[in-house]
């Protein structure tokens, strides 16, 4: 029974990032509207192109998107927020943008559709914004055209949209609360009708995406399954199409759709394939998503060609395919010309996965494995030795204790002596950690970089600017001062670089929303230090001031979770490898008096584990990483933790269990969200809210700060409060920051004067 293939969907951007330069270029006015679709338009033929090349058998459409696809799913239907409406209720391409950004060409700028984090992932989407009542309609017909496109140069299509349920799950009411679930009846006359307009193009097969059905859902959701496809089922089959995770939970839910085809994502799944075959409806295609669509490693298809023929051989319509869409991934290897060749020899991108693709099928197909012998020989399991088992890691990771991530004292001690040595007056002030990111800076490391300057010229700018930090912050009367960042291009790459067991690319970007990417290193080793990272940069600015300066560390979880993983070792292990690492440079740091340090987390929420009964697992390792990192130093100095967008509340026993004696934290977008979360969140420790919201460029007044303060010392003791930004100030250039700062300060200043008087 021969298989086929298709993948969920391929990466937007570009193998150069061309989307990214178009749009970054249309925004600033450079190119016209035709000239950004025209290279839309190349982008996905050149796409559709090379995966029909490799051999895949269907080429998906509706992957691409202009800034997100499930910005791409509102605009499809219709759902325009109010605010970014035009008087004609006309929908173009400047809508799309103007609900993204706040912004576009001859419309006044109004706040922007917020933006969430997709799933378990790095990537962000837009939230759909509902109200009471709502109705939909059929709208933004690109989907239709890019169908059209692909069909009129003869590829054969699957187009790929965003279910029902999913969409409706992804969204946020507005105004008035209400039950999503009510929207369904107005929802799905349209899905129905976009079903019965691809049937019209001659579309066959749909992928319909309901990645929710790997959550725990409540049962009303579940049962409202059941509704939607039993309305949508007709003309188009229906390829019910999941990832992130298993589904068996839900699978009698599934088992009762009217659908034509489920895919299952296998790598995130861990589905038994001994059993898979039983469990699914016989008549049904099962694509089976066995090539992994969030890491760079080349496949073990030997592995998986076993795995896909327990399934094959008793059973008609298999499909091989991708774990998710491959929007997750870089696209292309070849484009990597300075990585070492052997090392470049264990990855696989975007484009190596649709090859992977092709080879595993045809190997199923014509019942040869050997094949893939070629392949497999390259896998870097068989090739890495000499960068694991380092046994001088595994003996001081063994002999980790339990007393290793605990402090000497609890906080109520330690307090006490932090107090008496630091001296700080009531309501202490501080930044997280950046200053401003000048062009003179990104130049110098750029510079550096290339070697065009010497280790001692980059050594003595970035001194310079270190000290332009430190006087800065005296004269605005900070009372921790920070030495700014400025040897940083990135918080993770950074401490990647300086450590071992880390590889970089120069091209393997991943979208992480609209025009943004990143590009995660890759751990392809034991991470471990073998040289001092941050110590000589802090000892200078030290030197400058007889104020603190507060170190500042990326912490282990946000290393791991922001890098590409190995695969032969568990997440828990490798974040207790790069703790180790940092745990050295605490106490090299504290070995110099520096007293004050900082671990940065701000990734430790979007790592949850998407199902709930994975939770404690998840947060009992990376507490217990933070804590290796942190808790050998003494009572006396002092960690500082800081995070940033994220729902706290899911996390606040386990933020309090890190027991940081100082967190700051991002609460600056409303005042009501302070207070609220603070009624609720009764920290311990010390606790600086963030007073103000630094990826804006107005500047807080005052009295704005001064309130939130007044708000903020109801809920928290008035000792254990601190004042600084929600974030880093490296995105904001001097002027607003000088300004920013100065009338944070006072407001701490004018309280406390207030209080004294009293
Ligand atoms: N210390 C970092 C900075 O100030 C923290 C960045 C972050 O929270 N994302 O830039
Ligand atoms: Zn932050």
């Amino acid at each position: 029974m021969s298989v086929r293939n298709h993948i969920l969907g391929f990466p937007r951007i570009g193998a150069r990032r061309e989307l990214k330069y178009a749009l970054e270029d249309y925004w600033s006015g450079h190119i016209t509207k035709d000239q950004l679709i025209k290279i839309g338009a190349n982008l996905r033929l050149k796409h559709w192109n090379q995966q029909k090349e490799i051999g895949i058998n269907y080429v998906t459409v509706g992957d691409f998107a202009w800034y997100d696809h499930v910005l791409s799913m509102s605009m499809l239907l219709g759902n325009v927020p109010t605010r970014h409406r035009m008087k004609n209720n006309s929908i173009d391409l400047d809508t799309l943008f103007y609900i993204a950004r706040g912004n576009a060409p001859y419309r006044t700028p109004v706040l922007a559709s917020e933006m969430t984090k997709w799933f378990n992932t790095n990537y962000h989407y837009i939230v759909p914004e509902f109200f009471e009542g709502q109705k939909f309609h059929l709208s933004w017909l690109q989907l239709f055209e890019e169908i059209e496109e692909a069909l009129k140069y003869g590829f054969k299509v699957k187009p790929v949209i965003i279910g029902p349920m999913t969409y409706l799950w992804l969204g946020k009411t507005t105004g008035k609360e209400f039950s999503r679930l009510n929207l369904l009846n107005e929802l799905l006359p349209v899905y129905k009708e976009i079903l019965n307009r691809l049937y019209s193009q001659g579309i066959r097969w749909i992928q319909i995406d309901e990645p929710i059905l790997s959550l725990d859902l409540p049962k009303k959701w579940l049962k409202s399954f059941k509704k939607s496809y039993s309305y949508l089922s007709s003309s188009c089959k229906i390829l019910l199409t999941t990832y992130f995770g298993s589904v068996l939970h839900n699978i009698t839910t599934i088992n009762e759709l009217p659908v034509d085809g489920l895919h299952i994502d296998a790598v995130d799944g861990q589905y038994d394939f001994a059993n898979l075959n039983s469990i699914i409806p016989k008549n049904w295609v099962l694509s089976l998503g066995v090539i992994n669509g969030r890491n760079i490693w080349k496949s073990d298809l030997k592995n998986i060609f076993h795995m896909v023929k327990k399934i094959q051989c008793i059973r008609e319509n298999v499909w091989i395919s991708s774990s998710c869409s491959f929007l997750h991934c870089p696209v292309d290897l070849e484009c990597e010309e300075n990585m070492n060749l052997e090392i470049k020899n264990w990855f696989s991108f975007a484009l190596q996965k649709c090859y992977e693709i092709n080879l595993l099928t045809k190997s199923v197909n014509i019942n040869d494995i050997s094949i893939l012998d070629e392949w497999s020989s390259l896998l870097y399991t068989h090739r890495y030795s000499s960068y694991i088992n380092k046994q001088f890691l595994k003996n001081k990771l063994d002999q980790i204790q339990e007393s290793d991530t605990v402090r000497n004292n609890p906080y109520i001690i330690r307090s006490k002596l932090q107090k008496e040595r630091f001296c700080f007056p009531l309501l202490p002030t501080t930044t997280i950690g950046s200053f401003p990111q000048t062009n003179d800076i990104r130049e110098l490391r750029i510079n550096y970089k290339n070697k065009q300057i010497t280790s001692e010229e980059y050594k003595l700018q970035i001194q310079k600017h270190i000290s332009n930090v430190i006087l800065q912050q005296e004269l605005l009367d900070l009372d921790v001062l920070v030495h700014g960042e400025a040897e940083r291009n990135d918080m993770v790459e950074y401490f990647g670089e300086n450590l071992n067991g880390f590889i970089f690319t120069d091209f393997g970007w991943v979208q992480s929303y609209g025009s943004r990417c990143v590009k995660p290193p890759i751990i392809i080793g034991d991470v471990y230090r073998s040289k001092p990272i941050t110590i000589d940069w802090l000892k200078y600015a030290q030197s400058l001031t007889h104020k603190p300066v507060k170190a500042m560390l990326t912490g282990p979880v946000t290393i791991l979770l922001w890098s590409f993983l190995r695969e032969d070792l568990s997440k828990e292990k490798i974040s207790m490898q790069i703790a180790l690492a940092l745990r050295e440079e605490v106490l090299d740091l504290e070995r110099e008096n520096i007293n004050i340090i900082q671990i940065d987390e701000p990734a430790l929420r979007e790592g949850l584990p998407l199902r709930k009964s994975q939770w404690e697992e998840y947060l009992s390792w990376s507490v217990k990483s933070f804590k290796l990192s942190s808790a050998c130093v003494k009572d006396t100095t002092q960690i500082h933790t800081h995070m940033c967008y994220c729902e706290f509340q899911d996390i606040m026993d386990a933020i309090v269990e890190l027991d940081a004696d100082v967190i700051t934290i991002e609460t600056a977008r409303s005042n009501m969200e302070l207070l609220d979360f603070f009624k609720k969140f009764k920290y311990p420790n010390e606790i600086g809210p963030g007073v103000y919201d630094i990826h804006s460029p107005n500047i807080p007044s005052v009295l704005e700060i001064k309130n939130l303060l007044n708000r903020a010392i109801k809920y928290i003791p008035l000792d254990r409060l601190w004042v600084n930004p929600d974030c880093g100030l490296k995105t904001r250039n001097w002027k607003e920051t000088k300004l920013s700062l100065k009338n944070m300060v006072l407001a701490a200043k004018s309280i406390r004067e207030k209080i004294s008087n009293v």
